[in-house]
Order: C-alpha cells, then structure tokens, then sequence
C-alpha cells in the first residue's frame, strides 16, 4: 500500500545526504536550500497531489476540508537574561507599564511568575477558535546553549492542560535525535512528571535522522512524529501536506508511527518573510493550499513568542490565522487527534 512511497526515491533522496551542521538532513537539495532555488518548490506539496490524481481519499471529520495542527514547543519557561533585558527594552518603547513590570520583577517574586508559563494564556487564544493544541516538553539536561528547565517545575501546568483536553508530548533533546537511551530516558522523565504516558514527539532543533529516529522512536513507543520541516523556511518538506507512515531507508520496510510533518515553524517563517504583511501571505498561500488538497499544515508556534514584547507581531499573526482558518471552517486540533483519526480512517494510499 505504500508502494508509490517507495518508488519515488526523490522523496527520499532528500534527506539521506550528509545534512547541515546541526545535522539536520533538511539542507542538503534545492529542495531546501530555497534562497538559491525556485521557492516554489517548497510551497507546492507536489507528492500529496500525485497520490490525490491517483486516487488518495482523505475524509475528515464533519466533512471539514483541511485540518489545521498547531503546536508548541516549550524551550524555555523561564525567560534567560538577554530574553527578560530584550522584553524591557521593547516595554518601555512602546509604554507598557504591564509588560515591564511582568518581564522585571518576576525574578524578585518568584518563578512561578514567569512570563513564559503562559500555557493557559495559549489555550484560551485557542478555545476561542474552538482549537486545541500540543505542547511539547523538554527533559533533556544537556543542551548545547544552556540547561533548559527542570520538568517538574512544569508539572504542575502539565495537568490542567491534558485536563482541559490539550495534549502534552514530548521535545527530544538536542542530543537525543539519535540515540534510544536518551529517548526512553527522556520520554519516562515527562510520564512520570505528568502522571500518564506520552505518544507525540518532536525533537529539538528539528534534528532528525531518516530513517533512524523514526525506527528509535517507534521502538521508543512514540505513535506519531512531528520533527519534519525546515529550519529556515516555511513549506513542504518532502512535498507532502499529509501524515503518512515512513520507511525504513535500505529495505523499504513501513514503520510503525505516523509522521505529521510540519509545515510553519515562527522562527523560520519570519526568518524567510521580511514584514508581517509578508508573513501573512505566505501563511495564507501555505493555508490555502492545504485546504485545496485536503492536507493537514501543522503551525509551531513557540510559547515565548505569546509573552515577548519583541514578538508582539509573532502573536497576532498566530491570532490571524486562527481566525481565518476558523472562518474557512478548518479542523484545528491537537497533533494527538491529528493521529487518532489518521489511524482509525484508514486511509490508503494508492
Ligand atoms: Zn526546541
């Protein structure tokens, strides 16, 4: 059933040379490299549209026409010291009282205080679009910029967001993309902070191995993957726009987890946009396009870009696009419903 799969080595190629210097395995093909080549490329999912003139039927649910997965990645929950200085700064720039005092006394009156435990402040953004969303933890100690949190510090947040319907997973660390050790470690340390098991990951930087870190995660016991997208750019990694089951690089062998790939990271997309206008069109092309496939486009939006003054515009573009995708009647949920229903539709690829 996944045969086209493996007969488009192209599909593959892309990711099977030496990667960056993060090793990545993103930059390494005009796929990627979207400054030198035809940016097209990357913003037109070129495989789901061969496997959608073959046949692929993807049915969600209530007949919506494209689902939307947004996502969080929780680097930090306390901002570090540039961070808070950055955020001063930006508050007395632009006369926020508020802000200023929420980004200065923080460390005087507690870390519980922390401007970036703003998780509640997210889903309420959220419900209001009736979405749901991931976010993904980190418990990894070693990192290459700095000791990030400690996961139970964030314990307590944890539980009113799986009670409120959120899902919580797992942020691989830095160093883990490639070593099982390091992701059963790490995946035990989030389930017995949060009290019940984890099926999602996304591992930090975006680092991922094909096939390996699929073959780590699966045996890990992860059901679903969310780690392929670019770094530096904003698009289709490997010119999909919907999950599907990875092979094993060498024998073709399917493996057991899904990958939803990701396809709008902050970071990368204001990176790639010059001003929030172009932020947004591009959003919206990346949007619209998953609607005329009936494609999934999973968001990663970072929990500091909701309480940065720097990152103000970074926040009302989320908004934005909540609200258009909520006006085109979208299936804006969690990467853990993405999963639930991808599994139980039983979806064939032709
Ligand atoms: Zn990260």
């Amino acid at each position: 059933m996944y045969e086209s799969i493996k007969q488009r080595p192209d599909i593959w190629d892309r990711f099977t040379s030496q990667g960056d210097e993060f090793k990545r395995y993103s930059c390494v093909d005009s796929y990627c490299d979207f400054k030198r080549h035809d940016i097209r490329n990357i913003l037109s999912p070129d495989v789901s549209r061969a496997f959608l003139e073959k046949g692929l039927k993807v049915a969600l649910p209530e007949d919506k026409r494209f689902g939307v997965c947004l996502t969080h990645d929780i680097d930090e929950i306390y901002p570090p010291l540039y961070h808070t200085l950055l955020s001063m700064f930006h508050s007395v720039k632009g006369a926020d009282l508020d802000q200023f005092k929420k980004h200065s006394l923080w460390r005087v009156n507690g870390k519980q205080h922390s401007p970036y435990i703003n998780f509640k402040e997210i889903m309420d953004i959220e419900e209001k679009f009736g979405a749901k969303s991931s976010f993904y933890f980190m418990t990894a100690e070693k990192d290459p910029v700095r000791f990030r949190y400690n996961i139970e510090d964030a314990g307590s947040y944890m539980g009113d967001i799986v009670d409120r319907g959120w899902e919580v997973g797992l942020h691989g660390g830095y160093y883990s993309y490639n070593s099982y050790e390091n992701i059963v470690k790490e995946k035990q340390q989030l389930e017995a902070t949060l009290g019940s098991s984890v099926i999602g990951f996304r591992n930090h930087y975006l680092r991922l191995k094909i096939s390996e870190s699929w073959e780590i995660l699966s045996k890990a016991g992860f059901k679903y993957d969310t780690t392929l997208g670019f770094n530096n750019a904003v698009g289709f990694r490997n010119g999909m726009c919907h999950p599907f089951r990875p092979c094993k690089v060498g024998n073709g062998e399917v493996l057991d987890i899904l990958e939803i790939p990701l396809n709008i990271m902050d970071v990368a997309l204001f990176e790639q946009a010059g001003s929030f206008r172009q932020a947004w069109d591009i959003s919206k092309q990346i949007l619209d396009t998953g609607e005329k496939y009936n494609g999934i486009i999973t968001l990663l939006w970072h929990n500091n870009s909701f309480s940065s003054p720097y990152l103000k515009e970074w926040k009302k573009l989320y908004v934005k696009i909540l609200d258009y995708c909520d006006q085109k009647n979208a299936w804006i949920t969690s990467c853990g419903d993405i999963y639930e229903w991808w599994s139980n539709a039983d979806i064939d690829y032709p």
